[in-house]
């Protein structure tokens, strides 16, 4: 059966043949300008709501909310109503806004060792409804809060590129129906060059990160295990394509390492990296998160700011990003939920 956020308004036409087309469109502005459960949708007879709810049921069941941040920021967990497996959702909200972080399938298969959802393993892709899901019920949470939800970040759970076709139908919906725009989408990528060249085609200008964390090969392999199969000659290159044809920032994201990936000679390496993209580069420094299957530590904060300084003494653009909810396994990089990981399945990358 169709979920309700999988089915198109021609799915719906065909569903409900017999209604007459005012009540399709009382349907779809209901579930997407209003962002209403099919019951909710007073415009429509009962028995036409309770026709809709049957026929086309929900993908995700809650299992737990979690919160920190004093509110700011809130982790849902769901399990697939197809299949049983948990995926994560995070909402976080700002002064005058909230963005939220999506999965694009349950587990990842990219195996980055220092990632817990990487650590878990993969299940399955997630299909477009099912990411459409988690944007609604969070922007609904964050209505509570008179907030509108404004950005949506494909940075959860799995790997969105290894899932292009159902993240794009996401990515459609989000844009034509919910009416967000194009430039608050971002999608970030552990490198998968053929899935950045689709997205370059792809009508929609969408911002695009990187999830680099090195910026030479050798590093690169053992951290980013994909890296073995597109180096970074060739992620570079597919980077400052998108950036021509789309005219949007790369953005590049550095989970930062206690003396892995934070020494002088790698903030000198991103440097000559990003003048590749330039002027259309920045780089998102991410003190690593703890995760239960990886034994190094995170840069410490003052560590942070000197890389940070170092890497805009060499001309690059540079923010530190802000942790949030690692009290709820929320924040970048532990999202597993509450999948068992593979101890001791990985290589292990020491700081000697
Ligand atoms: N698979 C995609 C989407 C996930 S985004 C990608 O890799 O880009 C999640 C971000 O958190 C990625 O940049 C990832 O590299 C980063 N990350 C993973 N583990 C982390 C950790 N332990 N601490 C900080 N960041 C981490």
């Amino acid at each position: 059966m169709t979920s309700l956020y999988d089915a198109t308004r021609e799915d719906i036409e065909v569903l409900l043949e017999d209604q007459p087309a005012f009540r399709i469109t009382q349907i779809w502005d209901g579930l997407y300008k209003q962002l209403l459960e099919p019951e909710k949708i007073l415009t429509l007879p009962a028995a036409l709501r309770t026709q809709m709810t049957e026929m086309l049921p929900t993908a995700l069941n809650s299992v737990t909310t979690s919160i920190s941040d004093k509110g700011d920021t809130v982790k849902f967990l769901w399990s697939l109503v197809n299949g049983g497996h948990p995926i994560e959702t995070v909402l976080m909200h700002y002064r005058d806004r909230a963005t939220v972080c999506v999965s694009t399938q349950a587990g990842c298969a990219m195996a980055c060792g220092f990632c817990a959802t990487g650590q878990a393993g993969f299940s399955r892709h997630l299909t477009t409804g099912e990411i459409v899901e988690q944007v609604v019920r969070a922007a609904r949470e964050s209505a509570k809060r008179k907030q509108r939800l404004a950005n949506v970040v494909f940075m959860g759970m799995g790997e969105p590129l290894a899932n292009e076709a159902a993240v794009w139908g996401a990515v459609e919906r989000l844009h034509a129906d919910i009416g967000l725009s194009a430039r608050n989408l971002t999608i970030s990528t552990v490198g998968i060059v053929p899935g950045i060249r689709t997205l370059a085609d792809r009508p929609l200008p969408v911002n695009l990160a990187v999830s680099l964390h090195a910026a030479r090969d050798s590093l690169r392999d053992e951290l980013v295990p994909i890296n073995k199969r597109y180096p970074l000659a060739d992620l570079v290159q597919a980077c400052a394509d998108y950036l021509l044809k789309k005219n949007r920032r790369v953005s590049f994201e550095w989970a930062m390492i206690d003396g892995i990936n934070d020494q002088p000679q790698d903030a000198r390496e991103l440097a000559r990296l990003c003048k590749r993209l330039r002027p259309a580069a920045h780089v998102n420094l991410i003190p690593l998160n703890p995760t239960p299957g990886w034994p190094t530590k995170g840069t410490s904060p003052e560590g942070v700011r000197e890389f940070a300084r170092q890497l805009e003494d060499l001309g690059v653009n540079v923010t530190i990003r802000r942790n949030r909810g690692t009290d709820i396994d929320a924040a970048c990089g532990q999202l597993a939920a509450g999948q068992p990981i593979k101890l001791g399945a990985r290589r292990v990358v020491t700081a000697e």
